[in-house]
């Protein structure tokens, strides 16, 4: 037995706490649990814990049902929210199959390949998530409006604000998890947060992600209001991104850094930037995996008004403009050895570790085939024509989820780095999705054509 798993053992023994939940990610993002008493730890830590994988989405084909759920020691934490003796904790666990090989299945297991791909060529990633999502009164029962939990905007900060208190004890409780909080507002919309986490390794950040949202969910409910993550829950708001900064560090060393030249970018930057570009369109049903998420990115600048709100809809990088799918945030004088690209499309519904996989891939494609970063975009790019877009060789992103799945189902490197199985199960589902929203007559036809035809 490891250290690692001697230490949890032990805190299991010394702080009486009698659940142990194992915790993994399914295909489309949805977190799944089960709890074990500690006595089945021991053997959890060798051999994993049998369940039938054929009920979990994505996860297994009815023949071949059975997996193994493998607990991460390093990811052991007590949930605050059940601290009370006897207390519960958590741990992310890996999948394998039944011969103990992994599951091509696991979303942690796609991310951790392509990971051990950017280790063997001698680099690490890192990633650092803003998280947008929204507060709402209640839980709208099926179909109806929601209702937004507070009518503030962006930085308000007003006593008798719900999120204010939310804020602080959601940040109070995912700090007390080792998850730290290096921002955090309200933003555009009423009942609007963000919150962002500081950057860590793109696993731990993904794994981070998957616990803020329990977390969120949790805090809300003990204020009586309920979080959400939906990209864009109302048409006349700004949506919720999930927009995250990337970077390639060699040793202690960022990759992305070049002393004077333009803005700081070395070339490894340069062509990293290049790959998420040219690989955006058919990645793009992974970062944004939902019919809804397409509402978020149609593009408009304004934070309140409109619904736009400051979505990227075109494939261009800009030097700190919003309007761009990629910004490289202004550089820090003093602060040296700093460079990063921030990645705007990226909604809150996603799957992070599929999400980081895919953007990571991308990026070293485009490093590794050195490929020419385009030229930038100053302009506010929502504000340009269709023809000056053109002529300035900048497309759109995929406009709806039906275009999306079309690129992907076409893309080389989606299918490398999903693996088969997820690439197909992903298709599939994701399809279902579209088939079943395109047949569906919505208010919106309701609203215009009844009355007139
Ligand atoms: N809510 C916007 C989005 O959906 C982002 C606003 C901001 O720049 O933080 O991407
Ligand atoms: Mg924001
Ligand atoms: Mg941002």
């Amino acid at each position: 037995m490891d250290k690692q798993q001697e230490f949890v053992l032990r805190t299991l023994e010394e702080r009486d706490i009698r659940f142990v939940r194992l915790w993994f990610t399914d295909v489309l993002g949805y977190l799944k649990s089960v709890a074990v008493a500690p006595a089945e730890l021991e053997q959890a830590f060798d051999e994993g814990i049998g369940f039938d994988g054929s009920a979990i989405e994505g996860f297994a084909r009815v023949y071949e049902s059975d997996m193994i759920a493998k607990p991460d020691p390093g990811t052991f934490q007590i949930l605050p929210w059940r601290a009370e003796a006897p207390g519960t904790a958590r741990m992310f666990c890996d999948i394998l199959m039944p011969d103990g090989s992994p599951s091509y299945a696991d979303p942690r297991y796609v991310l951790k390949r392509i990971l051990a791909k950017t280790s063997d060529l001698g680099f690490t990633f890192y990633t650092h998530p803003e998280i947008e999502f929204f507060l709402l009164k209640d839980k709208p029962v099926d179909g109806t409006r929601p209702v937004p939990a507070d009518s503030s905007g962006y930085f308000d900060h007003t006593p008798q604000n719900v999120g204010m208190d939310f804020r602080r004890q959601a940040i109070t409780m995912l700090e007390s998890m080792g998850i730290s909080v290096e921002f955090s507002h309200h933003e555009g919309a009423p009942g609007q947060q963000e919150i962002d986490l500081r950057y860590a390794d793109a696993l731990s950040t993904a794994d981070n992600i998957m616990t803020f949202r329990l977390v969120m969910k949790q805090v809300a409910l003990e204020q009586g209001v309920q979080a959400t993550f939906m990209p864009k829950p109302f048409s006349e708001y700004p949506g919720s991104g999930m927009h995250t900064h990337l970077s390639l560090f060699e040793g202690d060393r960022n990759a992305f850094y070049e002393s004077g030249s333009e803005y700081q970018l070395s070339k490894v930057g340069r062509s990293f930037i290049a790959g998420l570009l040219r690989h955006a369109a058919e990645i793009s049903a992974v970062t944004n995996q939902w019919v809804n998420s397409y509402k978020r990115i149609w593009g408009g600048s304004s934070r309140t008004a409109g619904s736009g709100g400051e979505a990227p809809s075109y494939i261009c990088w800009g030097h700190n403009n919003r309007s761009a799918l990629i910004r490289v945030p202004m550089y820090k004088p003093g602060k040296t050895g700093s460079a990063r690209v921030e990645v705007r499309s990226i909604d809150s519904g996603a799957n992070p570790y599929l999400t980081y996989a895919v953007l990571l891939a991308a990026g070293l494609k485009g490093v590794e085939e050195g490929y020419e970063l385009p030229a930038g975009a100053d302009d506010d790019v929502w504000a340009l024509s269709d023809a000056e877009r053109r002529a300035m060789g900048i497309e759109p992103l995929p406009q709806n989820l039906g275009e999306a799945i079309e690129l992907m189902e076409r893309s080389e490197l989606v299918a490398e780095t999903l693996g088969e199985h997820v690439f197909d199960f992903f298709l599939r589902n994701k399809k279902q999705e579209w088939e079943e929203y395109r047949s569906e007559v919505t208010a919106f036809e309701l609203r215009k054509m009844l009355p007139v035809l």
